[in-house]
């Protein structure tokens, strides 16, 4: 075996102790001057590369630190700015105005990144982008200068950045794209003359199925960037295998490609099949950028070597094969903490740079590959009750044997709800005092009793408010809930939380995503004591809460070498117990939320039927056994479903509340071609501006909406739950939102 060198990008920019988040917050809250604001991120970021140089990583990604959101960095340093935010000239107040919005304009939209839980910014070009900042170079040169460190920076490339922009036709995408390549041409260019060696450029949506339209467009447009360049050109792809790979392996004039090796073994089918070029360097992601567990050293090194074989190279980088900031940045604060088999499974964003280096010894015959135990710890976590009674679930008869229109019926003359029945989505404000109670309760500073003395005097105040307000179905409030994810992982087993294991989701949010590292059961009744003492304070139907299988799988980390279906499946069948204890208590409703259903959705289509079969069943699972008259609910956000709602008709609740905050007129369009004649509640204002919406606004998108769909099956509801929320806007929104319903009853009676 020949020679490997390492090189990684994206490395989390959240800081060990989440300095960039208390900088962040602490700026917004007029706390810090922009100067210390700046100080302490530039220290952020600091910190990153300089831990990199001590891993002894040879190419470290620069440019990848940001305030808020890389993409919005990219757009405004292309001059892309959404139009109410045009006048501000200050750049660190438009990049923050952008972001969050402003008195008079609305943040821009933000929404998914691929299939992961990250968000960012959409880009919305109007006009024609050209380079206002380079923002790569400067990153390189503050590297260099400051911190003597020779860096290669990245960029998300040219075609990622407009198939995820939005505001222009489709038919000027070659167009933009062509003006785009001479920027980024010019961005290297500068690049090159300050001295820089190698650019990265990151392409993830080069894992999309494309047309041979986009492919002939994406090789153009890679010619046009690297025409005249020295500096050498990676393109980075990951997430999945790369799309078209003889086409765009061979086609893509650069200098290297970097593939995704750990994600599934396609990448290295194709390199089987098709050979990788002999002009190209191989970029190989073998240390993982979206799952927490430990590399394979065997395995991983047994990979290097078939690719070195494979290709005839010299000399393969090796890299993670996503971007580190999926993963937490270290496991320093877990030891002691975390059990340690749990904790000898796991591997951070620092950990990888050591794995990235071991491997790399070992192939340069520098070092041994460490011993591992990782099967045997795996093993002595097995549950085999559990993992029997999935494989004897019969997959062509889940699912509620009553139809919905006999369901509904006798639901009906159990609920005795009105036409336009009022409800929330959930959870109610998540006020500081609230807060400071869970965690004065976590940290041993209340006793259970008083800790849930307090809770339920929170559930008793806002079943209160709900009746006051005249709600027809009620919520408990969630106040027992610090994370609808998190929350339920507590009380399954196969479950470990981390002490410090924070992601970013987006911005200045964080999430700390729970681990699943065993089979999942539920050893006792989880949510029946909160939700019956709710009901029992009141004589209107108080909805059960759960988080559904599908939600809980995508929002934690979970085990590769089980099948993600399986593990999905596992979920269900504990929370089927919950919603069966749920209905022996006499709980009428049953909300079960999947509001990470439609970013599951795998990003190639050849993947997504597998995707939504197993999906849909998870759901069916949790509530099968139910009884004709007891009515499920889901909840979802995030509402682009197109041609997914097929599926989530399949799924066969009975009542679906779903975001429609910002495309309401194509989401009814939607489920009204499909012909969707179950309940339905379309978000009727968005929860997440502080914004109170007149009476009269929510009536006219109750009238707009029932000019489609059955009035006799709509619901009126907030888009989400109101956690984020204070009461201030709450009560007066949802006061509107009954009135709103209470009119359009008599009207319609
Ligand atoms: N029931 C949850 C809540 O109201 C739903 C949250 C969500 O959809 N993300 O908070
Ligand atoms: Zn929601």
């Amino acid at each position: 075996m020949s020679k490997a060198i390492t090189s990684t990008f994206g490395y989390p920019k959240i800081g060990e102790n989440r300095e960039l988040k208390r900088a962040l917050e602490t700026f917004w809250a007029g706390k810090l001057t922009k100067d210390d604001f700046f100080k302490q991120t530039e220290a952020v970021n600091q910190k990153r590369l300089e831990k990199q140089k001590a891993a002894e990583i040879d190419l470290i990604g620069s440019n990848d630190f940001s305030w808020y959101d890389s993409l919005l960095d990219l757009a405004l340093s292309f001059g892309i700015v959404p139009e109410g935010f045009r006048d501000i000239e200050d750049p660190v107040e438009l990049y923050f105005a952008v972001a969050r919005g402003t008195e008079k304009a609305p943040a821009a939209e933000m929404t998914k990144w691929f299939d992961t839980n990250y968000h960012y910014i959409v880009p919305e070009i109007t006009g024609l982008p050209v380079l206002k900042e380079n923002r790569a170079l400067r990153s390189w040169l503050e590297a260099k200068e400051k911190y003597g460190i020779e860096t290669t920076p990245s960029l998300i490339g040219p075609f990622t950045f407009l198939k995820l922009s939005k505001g222009y036709g489709s038919e000027a995408f070659d167009s933009l794209l062509a003006t785009l390549a001479g920027i980024y041409g010019q961005i290297l260019s500068e690049l090159e003359q300050a001295g820089a060696k190698t650019v990265r450029l990151e392409e993830p949506a080069l894992a999309f199925d494309l047309s041979e339209k986009e492919i002939a467009a994406v090789i153009a447009a890679y010619g046009i960037i690297t025409k005249d360049r020295s500096v050498s050109v990676y393109v980075q792809t990951y997430y999945e295998s790369l799309s078209h790979y003889e086409a765009l392996v061979k086609g893509l004039p650069v200098q290297g490609i970097g593939l995704d090796f750990c994600i599934n073994g396609e990448n290295f089918e194709n390199i089987k099949t098709y050979g990788f070029p002999e002009d190209k360097v191989l970029i190989a992601g073998v240390v993982s950028g979206r799952d927490v567990w430990k590399t394979e050293y065997q395995k991983a090194f047994a990979l290097i070597r078939d690719l070195f074989a494979l290709t005839g190279k010299s000399e393969i980088i090796l890299s993670n094969s996503s971007p580190l900031y999926h993963l937490p940045v270290s496991l320093n604060q877990e030891k002691g903490y975390l059990e340690d088999k749990v904790l000898a499974l796991l591997s951070f964003a620092d950990e990888r740079l050591e794995e990235l280096n071991i491997l790399k010894n070992a192939v340069n015959g520098k070092g041994e590959l460490p011993v591992q135990n990782l099967d045997e710890i795996r093993k002595s976590f097995k549950n085999e009750a559990v993992q029997k009674k999935v494989a004897a679930i019969d997959v062509k008869n889940v699912g509620r044997k009553a139809p919905f229109a006999e369901r509904l019926a006798l639901q009906k003359e159990i609920l005795h709800l009105p036409l336009f029945p009022t409800t929330t989505i959930g959870s109610y404000p998540q006020t500081a005092e609230v807060r400071k109670n869970r965690a004065d309760y976590k940290n041993g500073r209340k006793s259970t009793a008083e800790y849930l003395e307090f809770i339920q005097n929170e559930t008793k105040n806002v079943i209160a408010l709900q009746e006051k307000l005249d709600i027809d179905v009620l919520v408990h409030g969630e106040f027992e809930r610090n994370d609808m994810v998190e929350y339920f992982g507590e009380h399954f087993d196969g479950f470990a939380f981390t002490k410090n294991g924070w992601v970013q989701s987006y911005g200045s949010r964080y999430v700390k995503p729970p681990l699943i590292y065993s089979d999942v059961s539920r050893p006792k009744p989880i949510t029946v004591d909160s939700i019956t003492y709710a009901q029992s304070l009141t004589d209107r139907p108080v909805k059960g809460m759960l988080t559904g299988p599908v939600t809980i799988l995508s929002w934690s980390f979970y085990r590769k070498d089980i099948p993600k279906k399986e593990i999905a499946w596992q979920i269900a069948l504990a929370l089927r117990e919950e919603v069966t204890d749920l209905e022996k208590a006499g709980i009428k409703i049953i909300q079960i939320d999947e509001p990470a259903f439609r970013e599951a959705l795998p990003l190639k289509k050849s993947k997504q039927r597998e995707y939504l079969d197993w999906a849909v069943i998870a759901f069916k699972l949790t509530n099968e056994q139910t009884a004709p008259a007891t009515q499920i609910h889901t909840h979802m956000c995030y509402s682009e479903f197109g041609e997914i709602l097929p599926d989530i008709y399949a799924m066969d609740s009975d009542v679906i509340s779903i975001e429609a905050s910002r495309s309401k007129g194509e989401i009814i369009a939607e489920f009204h071609q499909i012909r969707y004649d179950h309940g339905i509640g379309l978000g009727v204002y968005d929860i997440h501006s502080p914004r109170v919406p007149a009476e009269s606004e929510i009536e006219d998108i109750v009238e707009k909406s029932i000019a489609f769909i059955d009035k006799k099956l709509f619901w009126v509801n907030p888009d989400c739950g109101l956690k984020t929320r204070a009461y201030a806007e709450t009560i007066p929104s949802l006061t509107h939102m009954v009135e709103a319903a209470k009119k359009l009853r008599t009207k319609y009676r």
